[in-house]
C-alpha cells in the first residue's frame, strides 16, 4: 500500500463520511451538549475498526479512537459542536431550518468527520503493514467554549509525536498563521444599596465600579502590546435606576499573540478593577472562566501539509456546486471578501484576485509570520506536541465562519467534497511523518526550539499562580 492508495481508501468511504457529516449537520448540538453527535462519532469509529476510549470522566462526550501500536504516535483533532442562532437550510437566502435554533456555522460537522477520515486512512495503511505506529483520533467537544484545555490539563494529549488538524474555510491553504492566546475572567463588585434620590450618600454603587473599570481599560489600551485585545460585557448592573446597585458584574476577555503576554496584562487589568473598587468604596473579586494558548504552527509539518495539498486528489466540484457557491458568495461584497482574506494573512495581491472569485479551486500557503486576532483551543495542543493545520474551501470565498452562509455550505455538496479533500491531505501528511523518521525528527526539533523549554501549564493554573503571587505580595 502506498500513499495514493491511502487517498483511495478514504475516497471509497466518501459516501459514508458525507452521510455522517450530514447527520451531524441535521442535528446540531451546542458546546457541552454534544451527546448524539459524540455517540454517532464513536459508533462510526467502532464500525471502522478503531479502539474507542471514552473520556467522559474528564469531559462529557470526549473520546479517543486509536489504531496500531508503538511509536510514532500521531494525533488528529476533531470537533463537532454547533453555534446558537445559526440554523439554516441548504439555501442561498437566509432561511433557518429551525428559527432561532443552532447550526453548524463553523462547519464542525465537517471538521470531526474529516479528521476521523484521515485517521481511517492511516489505520488502513497500518493494517496493511505499510506503516508501523499508532494513530489517534481525538473527539474534542465544546471547541466554541474552549474545551481542549480541559483535556490538555488532564494529560490526554501527552505522548504524541505530532498532531494534525484542520478547519473548514473559504481557502485551500496551510493554516500557517498563529492565533491569539485568550483568557476570560468574571469580575464581581459589591457595594451598598440605598435610595438613589433620598440617601445616595449612604450607598456605594457596584455599577460605578464596573463603569470605572471599563473606563480604566480604555485608557490602558494605549499602553498594551500592539497585538493585544481586551473585550468586555456587563453581565449585571443593578435592578432599578432608583436603587444604588449593590451588585454588578462583567465578563472580561484578554488576548495577545503569546500567553506569556496575556498573564501580565491580566495583572494590569486586575489593578484597574481594584482601583475602581477603591474609588467607589466597593469590594472586588474575580474568577477564571476559560482560556486557551496561542497556536504555534510547526513549520516542518506545515510544509508536509502543503506538499499533500498538491498530492491529494482535488475536489471534483460540479457545476451545481459552483452555482451554489456563486449565489452564496454574492451575498457578500468584494470589499468584505478582500477584508476577510487579509485578516487571514493572505497577501494583498492574492486577496484582491481571490475576492473576485466565488470558489477557491487552487492551493495556497498563506499566513506565515501572521497572527490572526481570534483564538482556538488547538493552541493548547500546539504547546504540547508539534502541531500544524490546513484549511479547505468548504464554503464560498469571503463568507467567513460563524455565518448562516457557512452553515448552508457545511451541509452541501461543496462542503462534503472539501471535507474529503481535508481528510486525504491530513492522511498524506501523517503518512509522511510516519514513513520518514527524519521528517518527524525535524518537526520535533523545531518544536523543542520554539517552546524553549516551556512546560505546558493550563491557563487556569497560570491565573491561579498569578493570584498566589498577588496574595504573597
Ligand atoms: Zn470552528
Amino acid at each position: 500500500m502506498d500513499k495514493r492508495q491511502v487517498f483511495e481508501a478514504i475516497g471509497r468511504e466518501a459516501d459514508r463520511f458525507a452521510a455522517h457529516a450530514k447527520a451531524l449537520w441535521d442535528s446540531p448540538e451546542l458546546s457541552f451538549m454534544e451527546k448524539e453527535s459524540s455517540a454517532a462519532q464513536k459508533k462510526l469509529c467502532r464500525e471502522l475498526g478503531f479502539r474507542v476510549g471514552e473520556l467522559d470522566g474528564i469531559q462529557a462526550y470526549a473520546f479517543v479512537a486509536e489504531y496500531g501500536k508503538g511509536s510514532p504516535v500521531i494525533g488528529i483533532l476533531g470537533e463537532f459542536d454547533a453555534l446558537p442562532g445559526l440554523s439554516q437550510k441548504i439555501a442561498t437566502m437566509r432561511d433557518p431550518a429551525v428559527p432561532g435554533g443552532p447550526g453548524h456555522g463553523c462547519g464542525h460537522n465537517l471538521l470531526g468527520t474529516a479528521s476521523l477520515g484521515a485517521a481511517y486512512g492511516i489505520m488502513k495503511a497500518i493494517e496493511a503493514g505499510a506503516l508501523a505506529g499508532t494513530i489517534r483520533y481525538f473527539g474534542c467537544p465544546a471547541e466554541e467554549q474552549l474545551g481542549k484545555p480541559v483535556l490538555a490539563k488532564a494529560g490526554v494529549f501527552d505522548g504524541l509525536d505530532a498532531v494534525l488538524c484542520w478547519h473548514p474555510a473559504d481557502l485551500n491553504t496551510v493554516a500557517a498563521y498563529g492565533t491569539n492566546a485568550s483568557v476570560q475572567l468574571e469580575f464581581r463588585f459589591r457595594g451598598k444599596p440605598a435610595h438613589a434620590a433620598q440617601v445616595p450618600h449612604m450607598g456605594r454603587s457596584a455599577l460605578d465600579a464596573v463603569t470605572l473599570t471599563n473606563v480604566g481599560i480604555e485608557f490602558l489600551r494605549e499602553h498594551m502590546p500592539s497585538g493585544a485585545r481586551i473585550h468586555y460585557i456587563v453581565n449585571s448592573g443593578g435592578e432599578r435606576a432608583n436603587i444604588v446597585p449593590e451588585f454588578a458584574s462583567g465578563t472580561y476577555q484578554i488576548r495577545s499573540p503569546k500567553m506569556r503576554e496575556v498573564v501580565p496584562l491580566i495583572g494590569r487589568v486586575l489593578d484597574v478593577a481594584r482601583g475602581a473598587a477603591i474609588m467607589t468604596g466597593t469590594s472586588f473579586e474575580y474568577s477564571f472562566l476559560h482560556g486557551c494558548y496561542d497556536v504555534c504552527p510547526n513549520g516542518v509539518i506545515s510544509d508536509l501539509l502543503h506538499d499533500n495539498l498538491g498530492q491529494a486528489p482535488f475536489p471534483a466540484y460540479t457545476d451545481e456546486d459552483r452555482a451554489f457557491a456563486k449565489a452564496l458568495c454574492d451575498t457578500t461584497t468584494e470589499d468584505q471578501r478582500r477584508e476577510t482574506l487579509l485578516m487571514l494573512g493572505v497577501d494583498a495581491a492574492s486577496a484582491s484576485s481571490l475576492a473576485k472569485i466565488s470558489l477557491h479551486e487552487g492551493v495556497g500557503y498563506w499566513g506565515r509570520q501572521w497572527v490572526i486576532p481570534a483564538s482556538t483551543d488547538v493552541g493548547d495542543v500546539s504547546h504540547i506536541a508539534p502541531t500544524a493545520q490546513i484549511n479547505t474551501a468548504t464554503w464560498p470565498m469571503g463568507v467567513g465562519s460563524h455565518t448562516w452562509q457557512a452553515t448552508a455550505a457545511s451541509g452541501s455538496g461543496m462542503g462534503m467534497k472539501a471535507m474529503l479533500y481535508a481528510a486525504q491531505v491530513m492522511a498524506g501528511a501523517a503518512w509522511d511523518l510516519i514513513a520518514d523518521p527524519s521528517a518527524l525528527a525535524a518537526a520535533k526539533k523545531e518544536f523543542a526550539e520554539s517552546m524553549g523549554g516551556e512546560v505546558y501549564t493550563s491557563a487556569d493554573e497560570l491565573i491561579e499562580r498569578l493570584m498566589d503571587r498577588e496574595k504573597g505580595a
